[in-house]
């Protein structure tokens, strides 16, 4: 199934979301919905929340669908070490069209669970320390426009709000 996305100004974005405690059949359908929402979407990373599910899970896959074995599924993920700093342009599907220089550690290593609650460790640099730190922002309510300059962060939120008095968001 696959869910639409839900943009920025809907407050589930912006609440942290609940732990994952039951891992179960729906469990592990919902994380495939939300791979198939997040392709259909042309995202390479998608936290439930984006979905309306305010819910500790996020998708990831940098390569989207070259390489099945970079699929991942992280569910209560926490950040345990970050190196580094790289500047590069980073989008959400939650605020579509819109895109921002962004400062984010170069290699990151990410702990949680698997979707069938097993303790995994994901390691990555460059993009996909990009994609883990973006997606467990999600988790805690936090979008990537607040790693930008209040400047540029109210420029987009204007924006955002004429698209919504246009009917356009
Ligand atoms: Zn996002």
């Amino acid at each position: 199934m696959i869910y639409p996305i839900v943009k920025y100004g809907d407050p589930v974005l912006e609440k942290p979301a609940a732990t994952v405690t039951v891992f179960d059949d729906e469990l592990r359908k919902l994380v495939d919905d939300m791979f198939e929402s997040m392709y259909a979407a042309h995202g390479v990373g998608l936290a439930a929340p984006q979905i309306g599910i305010s819910k500790r899970i996020a998708v990831i896959d940098v390569t989207f669908k070259e390489d099945p074995k970079a699929k991942i599924v992280l569910i209560n993920p926490e950040i345990v070490h970050t190196e580094g700093r790289l500047t590069s342009n980073e989008g959400c599907l939650s605020l579509p069209e819109f895109r921002e220089n962004v400062t984010r550690p170069r290699k990151v290593t990410a702990r949680g669970q698997d979707a069938t609650g097993k303790e995994i460790e994901v390691t990555g640099e460059e993009l996909l320390a990009r994609a883990l730190v973006h997606e467990t922002d999600h988790l805690n309510g936090k979008l990537y426009i607040s790693h930008i300059s209040a400047l540029k962060r109210d420029l987009i939120r204007r924006k955002v709000r004429k698209l919504m008095k246009q009917g356009e968001w």
